[in-house]
């Protein structure tokens, strides 16, 4: 039986309900934060508010996309704990930017890598967040892996990465996120994951929309792999993730996921930014059924694929 893994425990898919596919609930201090103060979401009491706001309007889970490098476990469980809502918490590593010089993302050999992986999926998530040199296993387990790559291509470092995602994707079966910048390599990304023998059907690419160019996506679709859109509020003007949904929600139903990755404290109501973290259940929402969108095909975007894509994928033991 199929299960998606989250902090509190495993759960059968369709108990997730409405799921957004790429947020970040907590960050804590930590070297990102320092270079990039704005990304600092690190009370529970804040995410608790936003959250429950967001379950009042329909919001059944969110697939929470912080790697090591100021995750917190622990505080992704009590705020479910505290608004119901389902959080599913990531191992993985993100861009080598985001980590100070030296760290280990870039020193350790692929099978190393597959092993921290795979015993966050299996045994429990790092208390320090893998920043050493003492490891404390928290009750929480990782129910995703994330993994990223940089402009345009992927090169050596994260080539290393992803295939140590992949090697704990085949042990475990735990489903992969990606990390595309400005929704570039993600065809690469796609054969690279394919030819390191990962089942498709469990990885979501995220940001695409960012390159909003039809041809592009459907190039990407026609791979079998999830793409995840999350600029719908960014953009000033038009919204050209409003017209990849209404194309391709058609064309590739299976395939679409919904996130806000509102990754900074001022895109939430509760830190006293906006537009808050249930823009998509309400603005986008009716923008997209005003659009032409059917019922049918937002329940299929915002609760079938989650459920089917966040699943660990049968070669799980
Ligand atoms: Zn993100």
């Amino acid at each position: 039986m199929s299960f998606v893994r989250t902090v509190l425990s495993d759960i059968a898919p369709d108990q997730l309900g409405v799921c957004y596919a790429h947020e970040h609930i907590i960050i804590d201090p930590s070297y990102m934060t320092e270079k990039f103060p704005d990304f600092r979401l690190d009370s529970t009491e804040l995410a608790a508010t936003e959250l429950a706001q967001y379950k009042a309007n329909g919001g059944g889970a969110m697939i929470d996309s912080m790697p090591t490098g100021g995750r917190n476990a622990a505080k992704l469980a009590e705020v479910s704990r505290q608004t119901g809502v389902h959080i599913v918490c990531p191992t993985g590593l993100h861009l080598k930017k985001y980590y100070p010089e030296g760290h280990w993302g870039g020193q350790l050999s692929v099978e190393e890598l597959a092993e921290i992986f795979i015993r966050e999926i299996k045994e429990g998530i790092d208390a320090n967040d893998l920043s050493g040199p003492v490891l404390k296993r928290l009750s929480q387990r990782a129910g995703l892996i994330k993994i990223a790559s940089g402009l345009d291509g992927i090169d050596e470092h994260e080539r290393r990465i992803f295939a140590a995602a992949a090697l704990a994707h085949r042990q475990t079966g735990c489903p992969i996120l990606t990390h595309t910048e400005q929704g570039t390599a993600a065809l690469e990304q796609t054969q690279l994951l394919s030819e390191f023998g990962v089942d498709l059907r469990h990885v979501t690419l995220s940001h695409t929309d960012r390159k909003p160019d039809m041809e592009y996506h459907r190039e990407i679709l026609r791979s079998g792999v999830r793409v995840e859109y999350d600029s719908a509020f960014r953009w000033k003007e038009g919204n050209p993730t409003l017209d990849l949904v209404l194309a391709l929600s058609l064309e590739f139903p299976s395939q679409i996921l919904l996130g806000m990755d509102a990754a900074r404290n001022s895109y939430w109501k509760s830190y006293g930014g906006k537009p808050g973290l249930s823009y998509l259940l309400t603005d986008f929402r009716e923008q997209l059924l005003r659009a032409g969108l059917s019922e049918e095909s937002w329940r299929q975007i915002m609760i079938i694929n989650p459920a089917d894509t966040f699943s660990f994928a049968d070669n799980s033991s």
